[in-house]
């Protein structure tokens, strides 16, 4: 998956799990009209296992805990809801709002992963509260973005550029016009009200990522860090390359 197809809308089009709902009988098992599947497809977090094998909603739409079952909010354990209250007690000083659907587990812009997977999400918070670092859902992945915060209106994606920094000749063509693989799971993060990062986490890097990585570390605006698959907190398989303001 590319970031110009960008993750499914997992949440959207669901009935609203509200925790002041009145309606705390399970759903039956014939409501699957408006529950859509929400597992990311490209996800490697290993095989889930629906907490209530008859629950469509833990199925197709509950939140994945850490030890691989599918839970939905009517299912969950009390140990489910303290770990999804704690989460998102933490979720406002990463800088997630609240989004406004009111599913459970779902009220903050978790990023594309965490948005479903509570171990993901653990890592994620792990990984940005220590740097001080909020999301910033109007950033935009790209060189001018980082290093001036200022709008660059597409400059930074042509024939010869991928996110701001230049590609070789004959890269792109009509064919593959987005050959690269690194700008995947991408999300972009500010620390004291500034640009500070840009993080890909993809799956797979060739030769033509490998030498667009390294105009990017050469350019002193910013710093490169790049990990191997393990250290991301998106997945297991997933690289971790963060762009950072320098
Ligand atoms: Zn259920
Ligand atoms: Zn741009």
């Amino acid at each position: 998956m590319s970031q110009a197809e960008g993750p499914p809308e997992s949440g959207r089009g669901r009935p609203a799990l509200n925790r002041t709902t009145s309606n705390t009988s399970p759903p039956s098992k014939s409501d699957t009209s408006s529950v859509g599947v929400a597992t990311p497809s490209c996800w490697d977090g290993g095989v889930t296992v629906p907490a209530h094998p008859d629950c469509v909603r833990c199925r197709y739409a509950g939140l994945i805990f850490p030890d691989g079952r599918r839970c939905c909010y009517y299912h969950a354990t009390e140990a489910d809801e303290r770990l999804v209250d704690e989460l998102d007690a933490r979720a406002p000083g990463i800088g997630l709002v609240r989004d406004g659907r009111g599913d459970w587990g779902c009220t903050f812009g978790w990023p594309y992963g965490p948005n479903l997977y509570m171990a993901t999400r653990q890592r994620l918070l792990e990984w940005a509260e220590p740097l001080g670092l909020r999301r910033s859902l109007r950033g935009h992945a790209c060189r001018a973005w980082l290093t001036t915060g200022r709008r660059c209106y597409g400059a930074c994606r042509t024939d010869d550029q991928v996110a701001g920094w230049p590609v070789a000749p004959g890269t792109a063509s009509d064919l593959n016009p987005m050959p690269l693989s690194w700008p995947d799971h991408i999300s972009t993060w500010t620390r004291d009200g500034e640009p500070a990062v840009i993080v890909a986490q993809p799956y797979h890097l060739d030769d033509v990522d490998y030498a667009h990585l390294g105009v990017i570390a050469a350019d002193p605006a910013v710093r490169l860090e790049a990990l191997p698959p393990g250290r991301s907190w998106y997945g297991a398989r997933t690289y971790f390359l963060a762009v950072w303001r320098a």
